[in-house]
């Protein structure tokens, strides 16, 4: 069979940049922070081919489809600080020289960002990294983004781009889905199938992290509620509530409706909104759907919850959530004080401490100061007597649906006892977000009465079937379930909720 003209393998660059800055923090993730954990070329693809990440959703159906895949970079560091101007800069730059190397072989570009990312030269980091993609690609070819839940966006982030996606799922366990999604999307566009086209509205909604897990209610009734009209509307290709983040502090924090329609701008418009407006009705259900515990109060509940049953139940988790850079201390320091035993404290993150340990040798005994540097606000710095266990250095690759075969490295890590508590200590910073902080050393999280977790909402997938209960502990460091105490300077806290409380859908 011949056609008309011989049809053309179509040729897709792909790359990511990704961090979730928490803009209040003073530690700026730099250029070689990135690097540490940068893939390029082909590494990208044999790395991350088959892995539930965004990169391997990407691959899978590009090569599916029978597209020539250029890998640029990915460049992937978790929720930290800002990034600095430096690694934006670096990054975009990669991308649009690597574009525009290519020429005219290149049919399109699918990137992957977070959407929350703050640089103090950058106001709005992703839309000048699409920027320079679409000067790179030029008009008329398509370029398509993939962004994290948690990403801040308006319609400026997107104003290069052709269709815009984001993960559905808090704990991300969509990533590789989401990367699918977007690849798709790509691979009919090149093909005529479709011609996309996009609309975002904004409700004025912020909410702390650890509320944006999407199994909550009310949020989980809107997310179904877009999901139902995608299904129904047959223009409509892809909705996406996207939660934003509320610790970075941009102009355009807060949630999102993101709508992809094939040719129907105005129907996508019409969906985004009705979306948005389901977000606003109830944001003071989306705010505070569940209660959140003073650290005296969590542990005093679940001592009297310990004590009331037979042996062998589930663990409790604390959830140190306001912790931004896994080294606070409150929740650990007032189990040391209380002499409670049986309670397990993974991953913090303490190079010294880890090295110290290291050097001490496991089955010594070494005097240590723990957690609490990374600022005033995570907490005493704890001076603690603890038996080496472990030490050494630990890479793996996750287990569990979040982010599963994703490879992690700890650097120099340690397994430490201390007064009954066991400890991990690591050099570059995790999070606990499945069996892995114990299955590592040999340890299994069922055998523990509590475990303590500063992860956001990922730690659930794993962790709410194996724990009698999980109770939100607030403390005052830099990630606090209570908004209002931030002190935001870029975003224009009158138009958002919890500061803007009543009236009408704002912004319409
Ligand atoms: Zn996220």
């Amino acid at each position: 069979m011949t056609g008309k003209t011989e049809r053309k393998t179509r040729r897709v660059a792909i790359a990511g940049f990704h961090i979730e800055s928490v803009s209040f923090l003073d530690a700026v993730a730099a250029l070689e922070d990135f690097e540490l954990v940068a893939l390029r070329g082909a590494g990208i693809v044999d790395t991350l081919r088959g892995t539930n990440t965004v990169m391997g959703g990407f691959i899978d159906v590009l090569e599916e489809g029978g597209v020539d895949i250029l890998p640029i970079v990915h460049a992937a560091l978790g929720a930290v600080g800002p990034a600095s101007d430096e690694a934006v800069q670096h990054y975009a730059e990669e991308i649009a020289q690597a574009v525009l190397a290519d020429g005219d072989h290149i049919d399109g570009v699918l990137l992957f960002l977070h959407g929350a990312c703050w640089a103090p030269s950058y106001p709005d980091p992703e839309r000048y990294i699409l920027a320079k993609a679409r000067q790179a690609l030029g008009a008329g070819k398509p370029l398509m983004v993939a962004f994290d839940y948690h990403g801040n966006i308006d319609d400026r982030t997107l104003e290069n781009v052709d269709a815009g996606f984001a993960y559905r799922k808090s704990p991300h366990t969509d990533t590789g889905e989401t990367g699918r999604r977007s690849a798709r999307c790509m691979v009919r566009t090149l093909a005529g199938e479709i011609s996309p086209v996009w609309a975002i509205a904004k409700p004025g909604v912020l909410v702390p992290s650890i509320f944006s897990a999407t199994a909550l209610k009310p949020l989980a009734d809107i997310i179904e509620q877009a999901a139902v009209l995608e299904r129904s509307r047959p223009e409509i290709l892809d909705m996406t509530v996207m939660a934003g983040f509320s610790y970075a502090d941009a102009h355009n924090t807060g949630f999102s409706v993101l709508c992809v329609a094939d040719s129907a701008r105005d129907r996508a418009q019409a969906a985004a909104d009705e979306i948005s407006a389901a977000l606003w009705n109830a944001r003071e259900a989306l705010y505070r759907p569940l209660p959140v515990y003073s650290v005296d109060d969590a542990i005093d509940r679940v001592m009297q919850g310990l004590a009331s049953r037979k042996a062998g139940g589930k663990p409790y988790v604390l959830l140190e959530h306001a912790d931004r850079m896994n080294d606070s201390t409150y929740v650990l320091a007032a189990l040391l004080e209380r002499g409670i035993h049986n309670a397990a404290v993974p991953f913090i993150w303490d190079p010294e401490a880890a090295a110290r340990a290291l050097e001490a040798g496991a089955g010594s005994s070494v005097e240590l100061s723990l957690g609490g540097h990374s600022s005033a606000r995570a907490g005493p710095r704890l001076h603690v007597h603890a038996k080496v266990l472990w030490a050494g250095h630990k890479e793996f690759r996750m287990s569990g649906n979040y982010m599963k075969g994703m490879p992690v490295n700890l650097g120099t890590a340690a397994l430490l006892e201390v007064g009954g508590l066991s400890i991990s200590v690591v050099t570059y910073p995790a999070f606990g977000v499945s069996g892995d902080p114990f299955y590592i050393f040999g340890q299994r999280p069922e055998d523990f009465d509590i475990i303590v977790l500063r992860s956001k909402t990922h730690f659930r997938d794993f962790y709410e079937p194996i724990s009698q209960e999980i109770l939100i502990v607030d403390t005052p460091d830099h990630g606090p379930a209570d908004l209002t105490l931030l002190p935001y300077a870029r975003l224009d806290t009158s138009t958002v909720y919890p500061f803007n409380k009543g009236g009408d859908v704002p912004g319409h």
